[in-house]
């Protein structure tokens, strides 16, 4: 085999790692920034090295950081009394950016799914009981997706917080069945936030 073709092989083999990139897709994708974009091809080497290197999770709340503890965590304005519990950084953002909620977030390591092999312990919910058991936190919000694994999920850290004597709520009704809160509108987070029980 060529030296060439040795690193196409792996190219082509690195970015089938990502989600939903098959064989011919993440062949494209290498022709394309060989032929067309070599400037594209190094910049994304650039940022992958760079996040890999330097993107940690945060020791509080599991986000992704650069810092040991994020700035949401060290924001001391925040409340105190609220911790909203997400399944990943990009939720986490969506709701921020409705600006409607001001507490502490914990951002999961996924969600339950009893088909992949994916329990309680997989997601972080030892970690969950020990960040809400600060002494501080009075109610935990459960904003995990309105998907079967979301609401099962939910369920899971319920039961798990209720039994420690922590108070859950879940965002309410409004938020369309089967959404990934990321996707959904802001507006309707908002509200969502607002109605929980
Ligand atoms: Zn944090």
């Amino acid at each position: 085999m060529s030296n060439a073709q040795h690193s196409l092989d792996g190219l082509v083999e690195a970015l089938r790692r990502l989600p939903g990139v098959g064989q011919k897709s993440a062949q494209r994708m290498a022709y394309h920034l060989l032929q067309h974009d070599r400037d594209g091809a190094r910049q994304l080497s650039r940022a992958l090295g760079q996040a890999a290197d330097h993107i940690l999770h945060c020791q509080r709340c599991h986000t992704f950081t650069e810092t040991p503890v994020c700035s949401i965590c060290l924001d001391e304005t925040r409340d105190a009394s609220l911790l909203c519990v997400l399944e990943s950084p990009a939720d986490q953002a969506a709701l921020e950016r409705t600006g409607s909620y001001r507490g502490y977030y914990f951002v999961l390591m996924g969600r339950v799914s009893p088909l992949d092999g994916i329990g309680a312990q997989d997601i972080g919910v030892a970690q969950l009981l020990e960040r809400a058991a600060d002494g501080k936190v009075e109610e935990v919000i459960l904003a995990t997706s309105f998907t079967a694994e979301g609401e099962a999920t939910a369920h899971v850290l319920s039961q798990a917080l209720k039994a420690r004597g922590l108070r859950a709520t879940r965002l309410a009704r409004g938020v369309p069945v089967g959404s990934e809160l990321e996707y959904v509108d802001l507006g309707t987070i908002a509200h969502a936030l607002v109605d929980r029980r």
